[in-house]
């Protein structure tokens, strides 16, 4: 990935360039930014930079062998870490024995979070873990570390989202840092600083990347998927909270359809009459799509029963939804209030996580309609 590859963040560039070009190249450093923006992609064309055998003084060339192999993430004097799930067949939980895998997501999605990551596993990780970056990657990290560079001057380690590090493996990291390897830069690629130990930090050059705006977002969006209008594009990323990471996902995986709203409508509509016969249909109906459709479905329902809360109790035009959705929601919104909201968002979240775990997903549906039929039916204590 070349500098040009990402847009925005002009003066960052220029310092990371300058920080090569003087001499002045800190051999940790931190990246730090929001979930979704570009921090990792910097750390790939930093790093691409920075080995470059024909570098200009504004970017990488692209073209010569080592820019080849980062343009890959192949090259054998870049290392990847990054946190892993501990699931079935793997003996070993190191980011090497995930390395195909990462970097056909980190290529096609640059902008990724972890949740987007683990996604990709989700047929293996039935019970939903969290991964991490577990012990045993310091361990090999070392031994890594301790053989010769390859091919190039230096060696680049970037470490996405640090946070994910159990203790141990921080205080290993922190040794590799306050005695680093020769010609040997680490770049940390992090969301939140403060879960990191102060001791690393405190180590770290700092370099704070700036997210994008909605503009900069669509853009993205657009150069990444032509073929697809505008207003998908910015849909998904009102679907997504704004994070470029999940539109990319959304979109790529099609869960994205103004049948949710129709559905959501729908359900909603069946639950407050208790019309059991037509929810049953209507489950029937909603279960012969995908589970990952599903799981987006109730993500998407839970959102819009949290908007009504914001129509209660702040002011309805910050909402990000669209006309027909604000709509429906004026008419909707008094039946979601401070009586019922906890049990309501409650029983959705379970049954994402449910329907993540691959349980029976029309019994999850069903049941939680039955609730919803009773939940929808709780008076408020108090008026407005
Ligand atoms: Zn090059």
């Amino acid at each position: 990935m070349k500098f040009k590859d990402i847009i925005g963040n002009t003066e960052l560039k220029t310092q990371l360039i300058n920080s090569v070009e003087n001499n002045r190249l800190s051999h940790s450093q931190l990246f730090l930014g929001k979930s979704g923006g570009p921090k990792l992609a910097f750390a790939f064309a930093f790093a691409q930079y920075i080995n470059c055998t024909n570098k200009t003084p504004s970017d990488s060339c692209g073209e010569c062998q080592s820019c080849m192999k980062h343009n890959k993430l192949i090259h054998p004097d870049l290392h990847l870490v990054f946190p892993v799930l501990l699931i079935n067949g793997i003996k070993k939980a190191v980011s090497d024995n995930f390395a195909k895998e990462f970097r056909q997501e980190a290529l096609n999605n640059p902008y990724l979070n972890l949740h987007n990551w683990f996604d990709v596993f989700s047929s293996e990780n039935k019970t939903g873990k969290t991964g991490y970056i577990y012990t045993q990657e310091s361990d090999n990290l070392h031994k890594k570390l301790s053989l010769k560079h390859y091919e190039s001057e230096y060696r680049v380690v970037i470490i996405w989202i640090p946070e994910k590090m159990q203790t141990v493996t921080s205080n290993k990291l922190l040794k590799l840092l306050e005695e680093p390897p020769q010609k040997t830069i680490f770049i940390l690629v992090s969301e939140n600083s403060e879960i990191l130990l102060k001791t690393i930090l405190s180590r770290l050059q700092i370099l704070k990347i700036k997210n994008y705006s909605s503009k900069e977002k669509t853009e993205i969006l657009q150069n990444k998927f032509p073929e697809k209008g505008v207003i998908k594009l910015e849909k998904s990323l009102i679907y997504s909270d704004g994070n470029l990471g999940d539109a990319i996902h959304v979109l790529e995986s099609d869960i994205i359809t103004d049948d949710n709203f129709d559905d959501f409508q729908m359900w909603m509509r069946l639950c407050y009459l208790v019309n059991i016969q037509e929810i049953v249909k209507w489950v029937n109906e909603r279960t012969k799509k995908g589970r990952r459709n599903q799981s987006t479905f109730l993500k998407y329902s839970l959102k819009m029963v949290r908007n009504c809360l914001i129509i209660h109790f702040s002011n309805r035009n910050t909402l990000n939804i669209t006309e027909n959705e604000k709509k429906f929601l004026s008419k909707f919104y008094p039946f979601i209030h401070e009586g019922n909201i906890s049990e309501i968002s409650e029983k959705i979240e379970e049954s994402i996580k449910n329907i993540e775990r691959n349980a029976n997903s029309k019994i999850i549906f069903y049941e939680l309609s039955l609730q919803l039929t009773i939940l929808l039916k709780v008076n408020r204590k108090f008026v407005e």
